[in-house]
């Protein structure tokens, strides 16, 4: 094993995963779309996993009623910029990992730059306008896209790969669905949970390892445990990916 691979030793013992699986992390690059209790949960398991970098976008200051979820923050922030204390947090955890932050929304006008060398981007903002502009981005760049929510005890999950699976827009294609943006409960362990599930499907699209969800939604809620699959489907006439150039042939091969 490479001398610079002792951080991920145990994970190095993982079953079929292999020290270039793990160079491929070194060499990734995530947009972190939102690191609220979704994003900065997933942004703490990529860390800590060996990811090569990630840009973290979020607008704002930490808030006393962000902090039962917010777990890369810490009380004493309270007030200051998010992206700048998450990047902190994060170079605590794994100082090999390079963070770079905006502290903007993610919009029209500046999807391109958050997105400039990602190989894959992670959905975690509280408005679906916001997850609209990263869908297409995303599938105008070939970027794949891991797209999660979650609503008080309930969440959801699933990923979107440009060319083979289904987008949000096919999805969800009629106008935005009413979305309570800030107003929606929030146990920080079921965000933390679904931040977790997001970090391991990106951790897959990103090494080939393990089969990460293609074409199928996880649904679940804590409430009672129910977890389920449903199959998405791809809508050739999406106006958003139905007529997406971009073949992903490696991923078809790799996942299919
Ligand atoms: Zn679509």
């Amino acid at each position: 094993m490479k001398k610079s691979f002792e951080r991920y030793r145990r994970q190095l013992m993982l079953d079929g995963f292999t020290e270039a699986q793990q160079q491929k992390l070194k060499d990734s690059t995530v947009l972190v779309a939102g690191i609220g209790g979704l994003g900065g949960t997933a942004a703490i398991y990529l860390a800590v996993a060996g990811i090569g970098k990630m840009i973290f976008a979020h607008y704002g200051k930490l808030t006393l009623t962000n902090m039962n979820r917010q777990i890369l923050m810490k009380d004493n922030w309270i007030g200051k910029s998010r992206v700048i204390q998450g990047m902190k947090s994060i170079k605590d955890l794994n100082p090999e990992v390079e963070v770079e932050i905006y502290d903007e929304r993610t919009s029209e006008s500046n999807i391109e730059k958050l997105l400039s060398g990602a190989n894959l981007a992670l959905s975690a903002r509280p408005t679906f306008h916001e997850r609209r502009v990263l869908n297409e981005a995303c599938i105008k760049k070939g970027v794949p896209l891991v797209e999660a929510a979650m609503n008080g005890m309930e969440g959801y999950l699933f990923n979107i790969v440009p060319g083979v699976t289904a987008c949000l827009n096919c999805v969800y294609p009629d106008n935005n669905p009413e979305w309570e943006e800030l107003g929606f409960p929030v146990l920080g362990a079921v965000s933390g949970m679904l931040g977790c599930l997001m970090s391991i499907e990106a951790i897959k699209l990103l090494t080939g390892y393990g089969k990460p969800l293609m074409s199928k939604m996880l649904i679940f809620n804590t409430i009672d445990m129910e977890f389920r699959k449903f199959k998405v489907h791809k809508n050739p006439d999406c106006e958003v990916c139905g007529t997406a150039l971009n073949s992903i042939d490696n991923f078809e091969a790799e996942y299919n």
